[in-house]
C-alpha cells in the first residue's frame, strides 16, 4: 500500500511539474517566420520553434513557397500570439495552434490557399473543409493546374505535365536550310552548319516535307 501511494504521489508530481514540457498554452511574440508553417515564438527570454500543427505549407523553392512565407509573416510577424501545443516534433518544434486574437491561423493559412491540410497527420474536418472551400476558389496555390503536395516535393515529385508539356514543345523543332524544301532533325548531314531551327507547325504551312534520310519527328 504504501509503495502503490508512493508511485501515485510520484505520477501526480511529474505530471504537474512537467506540464509546462507535455501540453500548455503559450503566449509571447513572434520573432521570426521561417516559412508557411514555422515561427519562432519569443515568451519571455526563451524562444521556441512552432510548427504549425495540421497544415503543411509549400517549400521554400516550391511554387508558392515565398508567398507563403510572406504571407504568415503578414499575419503573425511581430504580434503577440497564444500558442496551444501538446507534442514535439522530432526536430524539438513545439507542434501547435497560433491564435492570434481569436483568429485560428493554421487554419487561415489553409482557407487563404497557403498551406495544405496536412491529412497524413491532421484529421480535422475544419482545415479539410478550409481546403476544400480554397481549392473550389482556386486560391493561392491551388490556381495552378498542378499543385503538388509539400510531402510530395520533398520525395522529390516534380509538376510531370509542365516537364511534359516543355518536352513536346523542343520536339516540335525542326530544321531547315534557306533554300530547303524539307525540314530535318538538328544532327541531319543535309543540314550543314546553315539550318535554321523553326517550328514543325510553321513548316508544315509553308509546304514544307520531312527529309527521308533523317526522319524528323511527325506530328503525334
Ligand atoms: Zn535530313
Amino acid at each position: 500500500m504504501q509503495v502503490i501511494r508512493f508511485w501515485l504521489i510520484a505520477s501526480f508530481w511529474v505530471c504537474f511539474s512537467s506540464s509546462h514540457l507535455v501540453g500548455a498554452a503559450l503566449n509571447g511574440k513572434v520573432i521570426k517566420v521561417a516559412d508557411g508553417d514555422t515561427v519562432t515564438l519569443l515568451v519571455e527570454k526563451k524562444s521556441y520553434r512552432v510548427r504549425l500543427q495540421g497544415i503543411d505549407a509549400p517549400e521554400a523553392q516550391q511554387p508558392f513557397g515565398q508567398a507563403a512565407k510572406k504571407a504568415l509573416s503578414e499575419k503573425v510577424f511581430g504580434h503577440r500570439v497564444t500558442v496551444r501545443w501538446d507534442e514535439k516534433d522530432r526536430y524539438g518544434r513545439l507542434l501547435g495552434q497560433i491564435y492570434l486574437g481569436e483568429v485560428w491561423v493554421n487554419q487561415l493559412m489553409v482557407q487563404d490557399g497557403y498551406a495544405w491540410h496536412y491529412t497524413y497527420y491532421s484529421k480535422d474536418s475544419r482545415l479539410a473543409r478550409s481546403q476544400q472551400l480554397a481549392r473550389e476558389a482556386s486560391r493561392g496555390l491551388w490556381a495552378r493546374e498542378q499543385a503538388i503536395a509539400p510531402w510530395d516535393w520533398r520525395r522529390g515529385k516534380r509538376p510531370l505535365l509542365e516537364d511534359s508539356l516543355e518536352a513536346s514543345r523542343i520536339a516540335q523543332i525542326v530544321y531547315v536550310t534557306p533554300k530547303g524544301e524539307k525540314f530535318h532533325r538538328q544532327d541531319c548531314h543535309h543540314l550543314g552548319t546553315k539550318g535554321k531551327p523553326e517550328a514543325l507547325a510553321s513548316v508544315r504551312n509553308r509546304g514544307l516535307t520531312p527529309c527521308k534520310r533523317c526522319h524528323p519527328k511527325e506530328d503525334p
